[in-house]
């Protein structure tokens, strides 16, 4: 797909690798529709676009909220027509182990809500707005292109049930949404970042951070420009679909 002019949503597109593949995409005359859940660093992430040229638009939307994303895609076909790509990119994580115990005492159980907040955002906030997309898509009778964004945790990862099982469970999307909307002329696919530098990894300790760099074969975390590439590819390639790249510098967990 050429994604000059066309309308791109997508989702935690404030901040961080959203804002990253906002750039990239809108470097090439896409038009970009930002989703995430505060209006102020929406606004920012727009007049940065603007600043660059590039056409963006902010709505508040929490997507793991389904009248939220259904409101928000309405907006965005609105202000700027019906969307002709969509990248699931909104995440969040809420470690614990599963059960941790010091000499036979349970000291620790993940929470049920900390599964289900992640379960919610990562997961079927992907579900929700692939659903609009694609419907919007079809409405339009026009060609359309979904990436679901995983993660090098999609392997299994300690402390990460939630999210592992969310970023597992994000390209099983992609792979089921490849066969079902082939026939609309939909492509879907993953991209699965390994360890980026960005807000969420700053957040981590730092001596961990060293850690996983010195277990990357490339010995160094990723650039957002190096995933937002990985992303303009799908876009670009018309034979990718139901298929992932694995960004990671080499990493396996
Ligand atoms: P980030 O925390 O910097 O940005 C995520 C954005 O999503 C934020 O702007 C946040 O406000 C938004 N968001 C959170 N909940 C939302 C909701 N309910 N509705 C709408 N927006 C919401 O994260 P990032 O590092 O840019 O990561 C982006 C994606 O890439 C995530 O899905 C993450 O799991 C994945 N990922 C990141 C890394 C990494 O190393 N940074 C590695 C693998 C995968």
């Amino acid at each position: 797909m050429n994604v000059d002019n066309r309308v791109i949503a997508i989702t935690g597109g404030a901040r961080g690798l959203g804002l990253a593949m906002a750039e990239r995409l809108g470097s090439k005359g896409a038009r970009v529709a930002l989703l995430d859940t505060h209006r102020d660093t929406l606004d920012k992430a727009v007049a940065s676009l603007s600043e660059r040229g590039i056409q963006a638009k902010g709505f508040v939307v929490d997507v793991s909220d389904e009248a939220s994303v259904i409101e928000g895609f309405a907006a965005i076909k609105g202000e700027l027509g019906p969307v002709s790509g969509c990248v699931n990119n909104a995440g969040i994580t809420d470690d614990a182990m599963l059960v941790k115990a010091k000499e036979g005492e349970i000291e620790k159980r993940m929470s049920l809500s900390g599964w289900q907040r992640v379960i919610d955002v990562n997961l079927t906030g992907a579900f929700l707005c692939g659903r609009e997309a694609a419907t919007q898509m079809i409405e339009a009778n026009h060609a359309g292109v979904i990436v679901n964004i995983s993660s090098i945790s999609k392997a299994g990862n300690m402390g990460q049930s939630n999210y592992a099982a969310a970023k597992a469970g994000i390209h099983a999307l992609s792979v089921t949404w490849g066969k079902e909307l082939a026939r609309y002329n939909i492509r879907a696919a993953t991209v699965a970042p390994g360890f980026v530098a960005t807000e969420m990894t700053a957040a981590m300790r730092p001596d961990m951070l060293e850690r996983i760099k010195q277990s990357v074969p490339l010995k160094d975390l990723g650039e957002p420009c190096h995933i937002a590439q990985s992303v303009a590819f799908v876009f670009e390639n018309d034979y990718f679909t139901a298929r992932i790249i694995e960004c990671d510098g080499g990493l396996r967990l």
